[in-house]
């Protein structure tokens, strides 16, 4: 996950003292946007600036809004005992892609563990608004931003290339790579494993120093998604 401080200027000083209960999402209601586009509309909103404390961008970039420790102003009655994490685009008109789905979700993660809390909502669910809209993947980020240990244990069978059949197992694997940088191609993680997905297998088997042979077993699984 890349973080990047977008090293904004905010107007009159922010309020300190934030204390994080929940991470709220968002979406941006803008197909295409960048995290200065966002600062400057909400400047022109009469706020001190980008109301969010993180932005992640359709290609997985995360960018740094407000400092996690100021209040934020995005959620009406929860800026100061909140996160607010916004999604460049307009998920009521199309779907998430991948890779901002990963950042997404690892940056949510992360949040969580930080502050020792479970809660996440989207925006609709504590004021009345179809922000971040319907097409948003909140349930899913709900269940595997919750996903403990078990839930990416060994499944307990070799995970092979299969182009025909469609895996979960797979798609966690496709993730993995993908958050550590490996190419799988610009199908991103379908559960489909087919020649992308097993020359990046080989690729990250190669640089870890395990067996080269292009399957998920016990010790390759342990090291890609635990490790
Ligand atoms: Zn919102």
């Amino acid at each position: 996950m890349n973080i990047i401080n977008a090293d904004l200027s905010f107007r009159d000083g922010l309020s300190y003292g934030n204390n994080p209960k929940m991470v709220v999402l968002h979406h941006a209601d803008a197909v295409s946007c960048s995290i200065e586009d966002i600062h400057r509309w909400h400047l022109e909103n009469g706020w001190s600036g980008c109301g969010y404390h993180y932005f992640v961008r359709k290609d997985g970039t995360v960018y740094i809004g407000r400092d996690e420790k100021a209040i934020g102003a995005h959620c009406l009655n929860y800026n100061a005992v909140s996160i607010g994490i916004c999604a460049e685009g307009n998920f009521n008109v199309e779907a998430m892609g991948e890779a901002q789905y990963n950042s997404l979700l690892q940056l949510t993660k992360s949040i969580l563990n930080k502050y020792g809390i479970s809660k996440i909502y989207g925006h609709f669910e504590l004021y009345s608004t179809d922000c971040p809209g319907n097409n948003f993947p909140l349930d899913r980020i709900k269940k595997e931003a919750a996903a403990g240990e078990n839930c990416t244990s060994y499944p307990g069978y070799l995970i092979k290339m299969n182009p025909g059949l469609e895996d979960d197992n797979v798609k966690i694997v496709q993730s993995k790579l993908m958050e550590k940088e490996y190419d799988i191609g610009r199908c991103g993680a379908d559960g489909y494993f087919g020649e992308k997905t097993l020359e990046a297998i080989e690729k990250f088997q190669a640089d870890e120093g395990l067996m080269v042979d292009g399957v998920v077993g016990g010790n390759t699984w342990e090291r890609l998604i635990l490790g």
